[in-house]
């Protein structure tokens, strides 16, 4: 009945029971190396990215060494950078607790000092807090921490980042210098690892560090788009995607009330998350979330951070965020619990090289997407349409319904099919099934749009080779994110071709087609069969007839590009 694994760990009964009614089945990594250490009282400081169960790994050990007490002076301290994460902490610790008696109580800013003061002054356990609102307790004595067992700093990379680690100092500074002390940071940046040193010198160090294992439940996939094509893509992405619930996540404060009502205009439950709200106006629209009330959040970084909303199935980067970390954070708001997400990342013609930044630092690939098109939006239309008259065809009592449709048609002598028909017209008036889209044309990679115009082209190097040449086709494209120079650079390192053997190269979406020296020796070609272009093998085959023509009449044998898209999403 309880988890074998959680009780090996030393976890006790009473908090093994809450966690079979939350479902943890088996520790995650952290969990398995923070919780002995910590039930032991040692010092910890642990590494490991967002989402991958830091709270359980220090909440369970320190709430199972909570003693019973009659001052009622705080044990046990949590200091967490947002209010959000304050809030979620306190409830996680709650919702382990349930069976022992303790109190726990979260501390922020923002909210009235005058209930705060009261329950601190009745009495409690556990303070879960900001670091400003602390020192302030701190500071009129409302907060003692005289009787403190153990301190927890709670991603402390990120109120480094928020600028409070000298609060952080004083905060634990006036703690006795005996306690427990853990500090958890998905990062170690120096002044981190400062406080580490002077805090906690004998601590443990716990690291959880591939970022695969968090984002392994994540698909990631970017789409390249003008940035004045955003809204209409991100609309045309909530009808095809299978959304439950979405975040969606912006640069500024006024993109995320813009967006959000773009989205509501458009017929969408939407809402803006971001700093200017009140911190009650914040906690609303995260409950309304989870209660399935709204279904997309549009959110600047800071007012998204920790939220823990299961039922997220989408993170869109509808501006691309400008360092990885956040880029990992805010993708971390899906595939939580166990469930799988999907992010998808907007990425405009300027911005690749943020794209290839986030790649190289999460050692993943992100595929590209196409831009849904009117077709897709369609049958997807379609198919919710279809849905609602089946639920309705069930769940409703239509006698009456079916009695005036009768009528109607007897009276004006209208077949039945017609009138249905007049119907679905107007009940698809706003949101057409069949909408008339402009296609959405993405911009083409930098590199490749130079080499399709040929009078831009030098003449020289690499595609100025003399000679007969042999046309190619190779099953890298566009799709996989191919530029002409990963092609030449192949070609000529890997396979050693010279670089005046190489002609036109055109770049397609799904292949690219390239002409080579027709004099090459039968050696190169089959090595250049083994080439492997961004990990893809390239599958060289011979192209047609391809000798010295024009460029132009060259590419009108091959289908153009558009008319390969498919809505195929995996890479
Ligand atoms: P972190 O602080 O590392 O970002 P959290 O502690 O917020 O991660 O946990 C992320 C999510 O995973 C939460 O929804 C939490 O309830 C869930 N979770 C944590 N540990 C487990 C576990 N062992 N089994 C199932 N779910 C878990
Ligand atoms: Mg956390």
């Amino acid at each position: 009945m309880f988890s074998p694994e959680f009780s090996a760990l030393g976890v006790a009964p009473e908090l093994l029971a809450a966690l079979y009614d939350l479902e943890y089945q088996h520790p995650s990594a952290i969990q398995e190396q923070s919780i002995p250490l910590l039930l032991e009282g040692k010092n910890l400081l642990g590494t490991a990215q967002t989402g991958t169960g830091k709270t359980a790994a220090y909440a369970l050990p320190l709430l199972q060494r909570l003693t019973p007490r009659k001052d009622k002076r705080p044990q046990v301290l949590v200091v967490t950078p947002t209010r959000e994460l304050a809030i979620q902490v306190a409830q996680a610790m709650e919702s382990f607790a349930r069976k022992l008696k303790c109190s726990i109580i979260p501390i922020y800013g923002g909210s009235a000092m005058v209930p705060q003061l009261k329950r601190l002054s009745a009495g409690v356990d556990v303070v879960v807090g900001t670091p400003g609102r602390l020192i302030d307790h701190i500071q009129r004595r409302s907060l003692d921490l005289s009787a403190i067992e153990a301190i927890v700093l709670d991603e402390a990379d990120e109120m480094l980042r928020m600028g409070f680690i000298d609060d952080v100092e004083t905060i634990l500074a006036a703690a006795p210098p005996q306690c427990q002390r853990a500090l958890f940071s998905a990062t170690m940046p120096k002044q981190i690892k400062r406080v580490a040193d002077k805090y906690l010198g004998d601590a443990h160090h716990v690291q959880i560090s591939s970022p695969t294992t968090t984002l392994d439940q994540i698909e990631q996939y970017h789409l390249l788009l003008h940035s004045g094509q955003k809204v209409e893509v991100l609309k045309r992405l909530l009808e095809v995607e299978k959304i439950t619930a979405a975040m969606v996540f912006v640069r500024t404060k006024e993109a995320t009330t813009e967006i959000a009502a773009q989205l509501s205009n458009a017929g969408f439950r939407a809402a803006a998350l971001n700093g200017d709200l009140s911190q009650q106006m914040r906690e609303q629209c995260i409950h309304r979330l989870k209660q399935a009330q709204i279904d997309i959040v549009v959110a600047t970084d800071v007012a998204a951070r920790g939220l823990d909303v299961e039922r997220i199935s989408h993170v869109f980067n509808y501006d691309i965020p400008f360092d990885t970390e956040a880029y990992i954070h805010r993708i971390g708001r899906t595939g939580r619990a166990g469930r799988t997400g999907r992010a998808i990342l907007f990425v405009s013609s300027n911005e690749r090289h943020l794209l290839r930044g986030i790649e190289q630092a999460t050692k993943q690939q992100i595929a590209l997407m196409p831009i849904p098109d009117g077709k897709q939006v369609s049958t997807c239309r379609i198919n919710t349409f279809a849905d609602s008259l089946r639920t309705t065809l069930t769940t409703q009592e239509l006698a009456n319904m079916r009695t005036l449709v009768e009528e109607i048609a007897a009276q004006d002598n209208i077949e039945m099919v017609d009138i249905a028909a007049a119907l679905a017209w107007q009940l698809q008036r706003d949101k057409p099934l069949y909408p008339k889209f402009k296609e959405i044309a993405p911009p083409a990679p930098a590199a490749a749009r130079r080499r399709e115009r040929p009078q831009e082209r030098e003449s020289g190097a690499p595609t100025g080779a003399a000679g007969a040449m042999q046309g190619y086709r190779i099953k890298v494209g566009r799709r996989h994110q191919v530029t002409p120079r990963d092609i030449v650079g192949a070609f000529t390192n890997e396979a050693q071709l010279p670089i005046r053997s190489i002609g036109r190269i055109k770049i397609e979406m799904d292949s690219s087609y390239i002409e080579l020296s027709s004099t090459l020796p039968e050696r190169a070609i089959t090595k250049l069969r083994t080439l492997q272009i961004r990990h893809n093998p390239i599958g060289l085959e011979i192209e047609n007839s391809g000798t010295n023509q024009p460029v132009k009449s060259k590419y009108k044998k091959h289908p153009a590009s558009s008319a390969k898209k498919s809505p195929r999403r995996t890479p």
